[in-house]
């Protein structure tokens, strides 16, 4: 082991999740897989085969470094679309690849047009709609000038999809405002049809979405958390359980994080461990050392509180988290040895460590808990 810890990705709960999403979706719909974040955390390189045999063949990045990777990786044809930043100057690679982009502002559609007639290809666009995020889009009264735009470059523009991003579906707090953008997102359209455009594909929803907000199952979903097998919420598995009369959680986590005990030590009763002074033995114990830290994207706040698998029992973090290691308690589990498999997230015979679990306890969300795994940790497959 070159690294300190490994990650692990389970094929079969990747292609459960994606038959599960798909079951939700009219055969119409078109299934995005968001990798985004690094894919999540998971890794963008081992990532995309095992999304590519689960039967994935489209992919949703946030900016072009990403798509490129994902680019690279692919080995069947598949569609990738840039929801976020482009750089003007990265423009022509996205376009002579047929790299699909979100365009949001006037200078990155007149500079797909001014590349399209360049290099004599389509630029394959998806108009973001500013519907109530606020974040990047359209207003409505850009509607009729857009229009005159997309009619007169009809040879070098792909106006392909018409979007825009939800504020939060995952919360039933934001019912009134996702409704409302809901509506201003179907006035837009109209508006565009009125002016005899229209789209190959309509878009709005996210993983919440789908289960809360069904109407948004369009043409196409750009799906990230769920398809790792977590919930964007949990008020969203209640909603899924409700509507569906579910009894069990129909989602596989996808991500493990695995070390290995790298040292013991006895410690005296009454003794601190670690930096300063937040733990004390209240007797004499055992402590052992995983090498795996802040640096590595074990957060900090989980000091004294996070908690890891050894041997198929739960063991408490003690001390403050250091930059490249932890330590924990294993008093009372027998017969630790050095280079026993530790487990960060994921489960050990009928244990778990859930990632819900540890983000509850560090305040992080799944999402930023996830993403903050460093891509340089390895990936494997497990078949
Ligand atoms: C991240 C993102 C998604 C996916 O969100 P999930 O909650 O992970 O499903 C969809 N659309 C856009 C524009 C995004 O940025």
């Amino acid at each position: 082991m070159l690294h300190s810890s490994y990650i692990e990705l389970n094929k079969s709960a990747l292609i459960n999740n994606v038959h599960f999403i798909k079951t939700l979706l009219p055969s119409t719909t078109q299934l995005s897989a968001v990798v985004k974040g690094n894919a999540y955390g998971h890794g963008i390189e081992s990532y995309i085969p095992i999304a590519e045999e689960a039967g994935i063949n489209h992919f949703s990045v946030y900016k072009i470094d990403e798509a490129l990777r994902v680019f690279k990786t692919l080995k069947n044809k598949a569609t990738i679309l840039i929801m976020g930043f482009i750089d003007l100057d990265e423009m022509t690679w996205a376009i002579e690849n047929e790299i699909e982009f979100f365009v949001y502002d006037d200078l990155r559609l007149l500079k797909s047009i001014e590349i399209a007639k360049k290099i004599g290809k389509k630029a394959i666009v998806h108009l973001e709609i500013e519907t109530g995020l606020n974040r990047t889009g359209y207003q409505h009264k850009n509607i009729n000038r857009l229009s005159t735009i997309i009619e007169d470059n009809k040879k070098f523009l792909n106006v392909k999809g018409i979007c825009s991003h939800l504020a939060g579906a995952e919360s039933i707090s934001n019912y009134l405002r996702i409704k409302n953008q809901i509506s201003s997102f179907y006035k837009s359209v109209k508006a565009f049809e009125k002016k005899g455009i229209s789209f190959e594909q309509k878009h709005l929803a996210c993983s919440a979405a789908i289960i809360n907000y069904p109407k948004t199952k369009l043409d196409l979903v750009r799906v990230g958390i769920m398809q790792y097998g977590l919930w964007s919420s949990k008020e969203t598995l209640m909603c899924y359980s409700s509507k569906y009369k579910a009894t069990t959680d129909p989602l596989k986590r996808v991500i493990s994080w695995k070390s290995k005990i790298a040292n013991i030590k006895e410690v005296k009763s009454r003794e601190f461990v670690g930096y300063g002074t937040t733990f004390m033995a209240e007797g004499s114990m055992k402590i052992a050392l995983i090498p795996v830290g802040y640096s590595d994207g074990y957060s900090r706040s989980l000091s004294n509180q996070g908690r890891v698998l050894v041997n198929g029992v739960r063991a408490s973090v003690v001390g403050i988290i250091n930059m490249n290691s932890i330590m924990i308690d294993i008093t009372l589990i027998p017969d630790v040895k050095i280079g026993d498999e530790v487990v960060l997230i994921g489960n050990q015979d009928e244990m778990d460590v859930s990632i819900a679990s540890f983000s509850e306890l560090s305040n992080l969300l799944n999402y930023e808990l996830l993403t903050r795994i460093p891509s340089e940790i390895p990936r494997y497959i497990k078949e």
